[in-house]
């Protein structure tokens, strides 16, 4: 093993030291492949800007001869509809233990994965915007820049970034975004002008013009303060806009407007889906959901419509519903089976509302990198091509979705992206389309904002830093605010399989696991960040 090792410069005794200096990265060690610097790493890398990927010939043939099978029959490319949800958390949805036994059933959302895929390691970011970002550019948030949650008047730019849709509506696709952007709201970095030949939505996050909701009575009671609220900078409007007839804003978004947002969302995607399929051509359409995220209002019809008729609750079955109709839609129109739904969500559930808010099984919550913060739903679905029933603990990035969604498109991911760049995503339309098909990717990594956290390889995960958040002595809720990193002696080390709620580390017990596979991870991440500078400064420790 030490011949191996010694072969790309990295001994496990410096593995272990870049484990302790938190990803330094050893001097000399190159971007090869991980199976060259451990013996337990498999993954190849076959572009030095491309994350390395488990070689799996055989599924990968499978999956392209279903592709080709299906161009065959349709005559073209097939459609890509994805649904983000806000603050979802893994544990609302039935398929993965809530639904029913939480008062709030998602017989929709389940049936996707009783047809389709379940994946029960799919990881987002820690908050909105970092999620958003890694699933438009196929890219960890450091390297874009977009690592924070924004605001009102915020300085968000992905407009220097590639976006999938800008790829795919170059290459003959129509591509939609329909709901939350929060990707920049400044001129420039808006999704009309950086990839979407459509757009209905607002730029920004919904609580942000929320200021009278009625709880809020310190602002709601004071209508003066309100007026002046509302004179600032800060783009409250809904905007439609299209390549061809510009964009315009349509209404200004408030309290007592702001629970029929969905509706309007899931109205304009239903007649996008219709033109697009009328039109011929194959569709891209981004659904993000202005729900479940704070302050909740179910729009009219989803009053009282959950067990326990809390407004989270019934946007849960509202947003359920609208899943419901636009997979129906799919059928209707007969383009089912030529349309893979993607459905997930942006981060674990918030807390700062805590308890009208989402459910996890794990520990941690929206904000933090524990599991509760970042593990989520994904569910993908696609009749006929997709085997239903499927269960799979298969690791998947956000980022993925980049990739997966190129190479549908029949679009070669490493010609189309410049070599200035890093891409974290890996193609998995082996693990979706093969029948037995099992994740391309070997490891993921966390960040929180500009701080290194830790990374997943199999069932292992090493933390460097986590993110607590809540006060007194309770230190597991989740939201933004009242969190704080926490740094320990040793990074933490957790098998995920026996301790799914990161509760004991196991690091020196398993000296192995740090110093032959974790931490030549690390380390190897680390040498990307040095050949491929991030956009922002970035922290280890
Ligand atoms: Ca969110």
């Amino acid at each position: 093993m030490k011949r191996v090792l010694m072969g790309v410069g990295l001994t496990a005794s410096v593995a272990a030291a870049a484990v302790a200096q938190q990803m330094s990265v050893p001097a000399g060690l190159t971007l090869g492949s991980m199976s060259r610097v451990s013996p337990v790493l498999k993954a190849e890398r076959t572009k030095e800007n491309f994350e390395p990927a488990l070689m799996l010939p055989a599924q990968q043939r499978a999956a392209q001869a279903k592709l080709e099978a299906l161009f065959k029959k349709t005559g073209k490319r097939p459609n890509i509809l994805i649904f983000v949800v806000d603050d979802l958390g893994y544990g609302d949805v039935g398929a993965y233990g809530g639904g029913e036994s939480l008062g709030a059933p998602t017989p929709h959302i389940d049936r996707l994965a009783r047809e389709g895929l379940k994946l029960t390691s799919t990881y987002a970011q820690p908050s909105c915007t970092p999620t958003r970002a890694a699933l438009n550019t196929g890219r960890l948030p450091v390297r874009s820049g977009l690592i924070t949650p924004k605001l009102l008047n915020d300085t968000a730019d992905i407009s220097g970034e590639i976006l999938a849709s800008k790829l795919l509506s170059q290459s003959g696709y129509r591509t939609g975004m329909s709901g939350k952007w929060h990707l920049g709201e400044k001129d420039g970095s808006r999704p009309w002008q950086v990839g979407f030949d459509e757009f209905y939505g607002f730029l920004g996050v919904v609580n942000a013009y929320q200021e009278e909701h009625p709880n809020a009575t310190d602002v709601a009671n004071d209508p003066k303060l309100l007026a002046e609220l509302r004179s600032m900078p800060g783009d409250r409007n809904v905007w439609r806009a299209s390549k061809e007839k510009g964009a315009k804003p349509v209404e200004q978004i408030n309290w007592e407007n702001s629970r029929d947002l969905d509706q309007k969302f899931a109205s304009f995607s239903e007649d996008f889906i219709r033109r697009a399929a009328k039109s011929g051509k194959p569709f891209y359409l981004s659904h993000n959901f202005s729900k479940v995220h704070y302050f909740n209002e179910p729009s009219k019809a989803f009053v009282g419509r959950s067990a326990t008729k809390d407004v989270y609750r019934d946007s849960v079955v509202e947003v359920d519903d609208i899943v419901g109709r636009l997979t129906k839609l799919l059928e209707e129109l007969k383009i089912a089976d030529n349309t893979l739904v993607f459905f997930t969500s942006d981060n674990g559930p918030e807390e700062d509302s805590y308890p009208e808010t989402g459910v996890t099984p794990f520990r941690g919550a929206k904000g933090t990198t524990l599991e509760g913060g970042v593990r989520v739903p994904g569910l993908f679905w696609w009749p006929g091509m997709i085997k239903p029933g499927r269960v799979s603990d298969g690791l998947f990035d956000m980022t993925d979705m980049f990739n997966t969604s190129l190479t549908l498109a029949g679009i070669d991911a490493t010609k189309a992206v410049p070599t200035d760049r890093y891409i974290d995503g890996i193609d998995q339309t082996g693990l979706l389309l093969a029948d037995n098909g099992e994740s391309a990717r070997e490891a993921v990594y966390f960040w929180n904002l500009d701080l290194f956290s830790g990374v997943r390889w199999r069932y292992y995960k090493m933390s460097t830093s986590e993110v607590q958040v809540g006060s007194g002595n309770v230190r597991d809720f989740g939201g933004l605010d009242n969190a704080q990193v926490l740094t320990p002696l040793n990074s933490y080390m957790y098998n995920l399989y026996l301790d799914p709620k990161e509760r004991k580390s196991i690091l020196i017990e398993k000296a192995w696991a740090p110093s032959y596979a974790l931490g030549p991870l690390v380390a190897l991440h680390g040498a990307t960040m040095a050949k491929y500078p991030p956009k922002v400064k970035i922290r280890y420790r």
